[in-house]
């Protein structure tokens, strides 16, 4: 019989001293009291999440500040914080809390806390020299996540160039690098050539095994998912007892597996018989970053006797955290990655093929505490064709901007000569630049302006930060601070799969968007905000019209955050004050046009639009939108974010004057790149920046008169 979401009996048959990592609690504690910086490795699952930092702990480090460790993932961090707060037997957020991105679980009393990297890089905009802490362990480093790449960087900065000056802190701050994979010899030498501890553990042999189901054509979805279900299903009834461990990509995915598995075992659990007799049921547990947390522990129970637990995960499976018992992996042999696309010139979440080295990392989780077998549903030819040898590390592939206004707040003006691990492409740091500069967060000579100080505060994307400020300064935040709310969450409409559901489902969606008055995505989602928190019983008005109420729930708890924020800043003496005597609808419009007018797009043939940031590509509206079928009343747009599929899709889109980014749209084209890349190496003198706001005034009047002419 398959289950589902049935509770499992609490037993806990782990124990800490027999985890690898325990044999060498002396040796360790003693390597990172010795030195500034100590990188450890060993492989997934000997304990160093959950162990060095009690350890550490227990060493009395704390006695001189926190304990901070750090993760890439939101759940992670608050999973490894609920594990080790259980281990310690204290509730979370006392002497063990976690701190992720609008979500604060700590107190006065935490000792340990688990963060994401973004939080402590937030932190130290605050308190550059930590001194809050005594430890810092940055881990999960091999992922090499953006946040934790620059961290490294300052920390490198801090730590072994120390420049003059009391930097408030008693004794020297420790920092500890840990990491899953050997590639550590890279970090040591970066970090001064300092010691690596490695933690010897041993792993079992692991039988791959190429399915051939997915070749070097198959990108869609719809295949990979299915292809996977059916080789679980086919190894749930041939293979010995043992749990089994899914790949997929994103939360959609893995539902949907989860769902076709359900229905699936269900019919083989009755109706065929499973080889081995010990194992009776398929227990059907999916995995994925915004699931909820009561949800996610049940993942480390142990299933029921003579159940086998189908563990249906993103990535996050494959380092982050360690399920016991697991002896299968399914691997899709894919991801959902954030990478800057240079056709759009934006960052697009894609699925794409994993690395050879993220399949083999994949492959390890089954082979933990037995032999284990791992079944990858693609072809060899799609291994050698489509599959690079490494994951390309994220600062060489996505959008800099937020982070380079970080460090230019920082005081790291030259910000091409960072001490980063792996140097991101220049004109990636001047693309970050030139976006700097459009939302006016810097200046020509690259210096963080006003604005850009209190851009910095919000845990946002620039350009929604910048309509946030902008409607902050027209006195009108009412009306941005629940969209940035709710574009801040997980997707709030629900899509049922039963079609009827789905029609009702549909016809609430289109019911709400005309409630909306105005056809604009973002008034769509200000209405559902406002209309849900004034309904007297919220969940409930959610259920009604197939909105997730867990979203609009986050929802609410991220705008009184970020309303907290603005509240401080506009007590600042010099906070911005503008006047606009407009109607509502048109100061909201130009609110989100001070903001996205990168992401101007007008109405070229037919039904497709055409973006006006230089790169000139042909989008067409997604068909989530309000406006999607109402192209040909359309002239100008701006929208939020970009879907890459067979088509470029833009999502959350607004209809716009041309008028209101008449006086923006230069700005664009403005920025010449290597004038910026001098401004980055603060080689500009103010006679140069003469010069040049001359020459750019010249070039501006010759155009008019052409146009003129
Ligand atoms: P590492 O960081 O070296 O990969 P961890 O410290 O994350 O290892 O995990 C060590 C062990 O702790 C795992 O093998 C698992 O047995 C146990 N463990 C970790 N997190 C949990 C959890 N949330 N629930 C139950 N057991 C856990
Ligand atoms: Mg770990």
């Amino acid at each position: 019989m398959a289950k589902r979401d049935k509770p499992c009996p609490t037993v806990d048959s782990w124990d800490s001293k027999t985890l690898p990592i325990s044999h060498h609690r002396k040796e360790l504690v003693q390597a990172v009291k010795a030195n500034p910086f100590l990188v450890v490795t060993g492989e997934t699952g000997s304990g160093k999440t959950t162990q060095l930092p009690q350890y550490i702990h227990k060493a009395g480090f704390w006695k001189d500040g926190m304990i901070g460790v750090t993760q890439p993932r939101r759940v992670a961090a608050i999973t490894v914080a609920h594990r080790v707060s259980q281990e310690m037997g204290c509730s979370l957020g006392r002497e063990v809390g976690y701190q992720v991105r609008f979500d604060d679980c700590s107190s006065q009393d935490t000792a340990i806390k688990y963060m994401t990297d973004g939080c402590l890089l937030r932190e130290i905009l605050a308190d550059p020299s930590l001194t809050k802490y005594s430890v810092v362990i940055l881990d999960e480093a091999h992922e090499r996540s953006l946040n934790t790449d620059i961290l490294l960087g300052l920390l490198k900065r801090r730590v072994l160039q120390p420049r003059g000056g009391s930097s408030g802190r008693s004794t020297p701050l420790k920092v500890v690098v840990m990491s899953a994979t050997l590639e550590t010899d890279k970090l040591s030498a970066f970090l001064g050539d300092c010691p690596v501890f490695t933690i010897p553990g041993r792993t079992f042999p692991v039988v791959e095994r190429f399915c051939g189901l997915i070749g070097p054509k198959d990108t869609d979805s719809t295949v990979y998912v299915k292809e996977a279900v059916k080789v679980t299903l086919d190894l749930h009834t041939s293979e010995p007892a043992g749990d089994i461990l899914v790949f997929l990509t994103g939360q959609s995915e893995i539902e949907k597996a989860c769902d076709m598995l359900y229905e699936k075992a269900e019919a083989i659990d009755y109706r065929y018989d499973v080889q081995d007799h010990s194992v009776d049921g398929l227990l059907i547990l999916p995995l994925y970053g915004s699931m909820p947390t009561e949800q996610q522990r049940q993942i480390f129970q142990p299933p029921p006797k003579g159940v086998r637990k189908c563990v249906v995960a993103t990535n996050i499976a494959a380092t982050s955290l360690t399920i016991d018992g697991i002896r299968y992996i399914v691997d899709s042999g894919f991801v959902k990655q954030l990478n800057h696309n240079s056709r759009v010139g934006l960052d697009i979440l894609e699925v794409v093929p994993i690395s050879k080295s993220e399949a083999q990392q994949r492959a390890g989780r089954a082979g933990r505490t037995s032999a284990g077998k791992c079944f990858r549903i693609y072809s060899k030819e799609f291994w050698e064709k489509c599959m690079p040898e490494y994951t390309v590390p994220e600062i060489q592939r996505t959008s800099l901007t937020a982070v380079i206004l970080t460090l230019k707040c920082l005081g790291v003006h030259d910000v091409i000569r960072f001490p980063y691990l792996d140097r991101p492409e220049e004109r990636f740091i001047l693309a970050a630049l030139k976006q700097l500069y459009q939302c006016d967060a810097i200046d020509r000579r690259g210096h963080v302006t006003k604005l850009g100080q209190l851009m910095v505060e919000f845990p946002l994307p620039p350009g929604l930060t910048r309509a946030l400020l902008k409607a902050a300064s027209l006195g009108c935040e009412d009306l941005l601070l629940p969209v940035a709310a709710m574009l801040s969450v997980e997707n709030i409409f629900i899509r049922p799969g039963q079609q009827e559901k789905q029609q009702d489902a549909e016809r609430k969606h289109r019911q709400l968007i005309a409630e909306a008055g105005s056809c604009n995505d973002f008034t769509v989602l200000l209405s559902i905000f406002e209309k849900c928190r004034a309904s007297d019983t919220p969940s409930a008005w959610c259920r009604d019209h197939w909105i997730h109420w867990r979203a609009l729930k986050s929802a609410f708890s991220v705008e009184t955050q970020l309303r907290e924020i603005l509240l401080r800043l506009k007590q600042q003496r010099d906070f911005p004050v503008e006047k606009f005597d407009g109607s509502r609808s048109e100061l909201f419009r130009r609110c989100l046009c001070a903001g996205y007018f990168a992401n101007v797009a007008r109405r070229s043939v037919g039904r497709t639009f055409c973006t006006m940031d230089g790169h000139g590509s042909v989008v067409h509206i997604h068909p989530s939108s309000a406006l999607f079928d109402q192209e040909a009343q359309l002239d100008w747009i701006i929208f939020h974010d970009v879907l890459v599929t067979s088509r470029v899709y833009v999502r959350t889109v607004c209809p716009i004057r041309y008028e209101w980014v008449k006086d923006l749209l230069p700005k664009l084209h403005e920025v010449d790149v290597y004038e910026l890349s001098s401004v980055a190496r603060e080689e500009v003198t103010d006679e140069e920046v003469a010069k040049w706001e001359a020459k750019e005034a010249a070039k501006r009047q010759a155009e008019g008169s052409v146009e003129d002419a």
